[in-house]
């Protein structure tokens, strides 16, 4: 099986809590005005496991879509609701 993750970033964290590597997910916590503020999260228990933060994500030039998103997908934006 090849993940189906796209672009989420599959990787494991120590979580305290479940005292074992877990599997996270990522938040979109902030929006800053240089880029965003990630939130890693425990995909079991939903411990936050730490951050991170990219650069320039609100300056995506033009002509560079991003790799292989299928258009039919929607993806439920969390986090800033919630
Ligand atoms: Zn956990």
């Amino acid at each position: 099986m090849v993940s189906q993750f796209g672009d989420f970033q599959a990787s494991e964290l120590y979580c305290p809590r479940c005292r074992r590597a877990q599997p996270v997910r990522e938040h979109l916590l902030l929006v800053l005005p240089d880029g965003e503020l990630h939130e890693y999260r425990c995909a079991r228990c939903a411990t936050s496991l730490g951050t991170r933060r990219t650069k320039g994500g609100l300056a995506r030039p033009p002509g560079q879509p991003a790799p292989n998103r299928p258009s039919a997908t929607r993806r439920p934006v969390r986090g800033l609701l919630g």
